[in-house]
């Protein structure tokens, strides 16, 4: 049962509202200590009421029962002055009052009624014993008050000094008196109606003050998405700013970063797809100017055909490397690229690879050695690493000098392994080498054409190297050479 009503009240609409809570919140606080007050206030004002009368009736009652002793009333009940005394206390509190003998008696009801009979009620047998009692029957509206009439006897004591009386007090009879209540039950009904109306206005205030309050409190959020709601449209692009709260602010910091984030994004989106373009421009462009060259002239000679015709095939060759590598790219964009792992033998696979780039590394007059320090197994996706190591001793015969050296040096403790390739060559520029990993970057743009570099092969390295968790830095120096060293992970629990 308290499972459903909470699941009622989970998929309520309006009671998942902030604005709501906060009314209903308000609204109770307003609300509960008030009614605790008047509730408070009026038993206060009703027990008040009800000892202050039985106090009273209580004084006039012990001046009543002196009277009785006085007059003999408890053996001659005839006395006109005390009966026209009864008669009018019991007027004035329009009650009843019953005077009872020492012998259970009725010597006298104010009503009439019980006059003559016997009374054996518990309060009258303990009051006879000399202890008073009140009673408040709420239900029918009276408190009832016993009395003893009580004679004190005087007596010269045993000695017979008289400077030293002594006295007695003897219980002679009971007056049971009945008080009715309606004057005040009267007074409470005036005090609870106005009360109620005092609650009904307060409910109208407490109710107008919550709704105004919890619009008020509620406002920032408001404001946060109607600011949201703007970015959202394009109105603006500057920051949100809505510091009422500490939360609104902690809300709002969150915002703006990740829409930095998503304009940083979408900045380095259109700056690539600007750098794709024109990078697959280039070599069509120099196409189409090789062509028409050739379709100008008249009886052009075979040679010059053979010439133009091989230049125009480096520049096919060039786009298609550019293809190439941007696939390659877009392949190892983290959130889709997927790992193939397997336990791969890296001394062996850099072994393959050098093999493999030795003949450029010739052409260039460059001399590329192999130190392997230990033997690598490691978990990892051998055709990313192939791309790594290509790419890093590519780059390394590319930017060296003549009779330049490479040095691919190969390690591992017990979490890492490491491939360090160091060369002789170019180096490069300290501010440049935060940005060679950049898209497209290359220091030198003509000279890496000329090399035929895309400016892709250190993009593609560092996500590779990312993907498996590893790390890249690089250390230069203008003229003298540079060193990348790659460090990854053995297995794929580091992964
Ligand atoms: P590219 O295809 O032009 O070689 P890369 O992304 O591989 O593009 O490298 C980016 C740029 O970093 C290169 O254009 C080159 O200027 C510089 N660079 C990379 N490796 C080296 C190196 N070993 N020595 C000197 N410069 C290098």
């Amino acid at each position: 049962m308290a499972g459903s009503i909470k699941a009622f009240l989970k998929n309520l609409k309006i009671w998942r509202s902030l604005k709501m809570r906060l009314f209903i919140i308000i609204f109770l606080m307003g609300m509960i200590p008030s009614i605790f007050m008047r509730v408070g206030i009026l038993e206060n004002y009703e027990r008040r009421a009800i000892d202050v009368r039985t106090l009273d009736v209580q004084t006039q009652l012990r001046i009543i029962a002196n009277h009785l002793i006085t007059y003999n009333y408890l053996q001659d009940p005839s006395s006109e002055v005390i009966n026209a005394e009864l008669e009018q206390i019991s007027n004035l509190y329009n009650g009843r009052i019953l005077i009872v003998n020492e012998s259970l008696k009725v010597v006298k009801d104010t009503y009439g009624i019980s006059e003559g009979k016997t009374i054996i009620s518990e309060e009258v047998v303990r009051c006879m014993k000399g202890t008073n009692s009140v009673n408040h029957d709420s239900v029918n509206g009276f408190i009832e008050i016993t009395i003893p009439i009580v004679e004190t006897i005087s007596f010269v004591n045993a000695e017979g000094d008289k400077d030293k009386p002594e006295s007695m007090e003897v219980v002679r009879g009971v007056m049971l008196t009945s008080v009715s209540t309606d004057i005040i039950v009267t007074t409470m009904d005036i005090l609870n109606r106005k009360a109620h109306i005092v609650e009904i206005i307060m409910v109208i205030c407490i109710f107008a003050i919550a709704l105004v309050l919890a619009q008020i409190l509620i406002r920032p959020f408001d404001r946060i998405f109607k600011a949201i709601n703007e970015v959202k449209e394009g109105y603006t692009n500057d920051p949100i700013s809505v510091p009422d709260y500490l939360e609104t602010e902690h809300i709002v910091d969150a915002f703006n970063s990740l829409f930095e984030r998503m304009k940083a994004l979408d900045d380095s989106r259109q700056e690539f797809v600007a750098n794709v373009s024109h990078e697959l421009k280039t070599p069509i462009t120099s196409v189409k100017v090789l062509a028409d060259s050739l379709l100008v002239q008249k009886d052009v000679p075979a040679e010059l055909y053979r010439e133009f015709m091989v230049d125009i095939a480096a520049e096919i060759e060039r786009e298609d490397k550019i293809i190439n590598d941007l696939l390659a790219l877009v392949k190892l964009d983290k959130s889709v690229a997927k790992l193939n792992i397997s336990v791969v033998d890296i001394n062996n696979l850099a072994e393959i690879i050098l093999k493999r780039l030795r003949p450029i590394a010739r052409k260039n007059n460059v001399e590329v050695t192999l130190i392997s320090k230990r033997g690598i197994l490691a978990e990892v996706d051998e055709v990313k690493i192939t791309l790594i190591l290509t790419n890093l001793v590519e780059n390394a015969i590319k930017y060296n000098r003549e009779q330049g050296t490479v040095e691919v040096t190969l390690d591992a403790d017990h979490q890492f392994f490491t491939i360090q390739v160091e060369d002789t060559g170019i180096g490069i520029p300290e501010d440049a080498l935060g940005r060679i990993y950049e898209r497209f970057y290359r220091v030198d743009k003509s000279h890496s054409r000329e090399i035929g570099g895309t400016g892709l092969g250190l993009a593609i390295t560092r996500n590779a190297i990312l993907l498996h968790r590893g790390s890249i830095k690089v250390k230069s120096v203008l003229g003298e050479g540079t060193v990348f060293i790659v460090k990854i992970p053995l297995t794929r629990s580091l992964v």
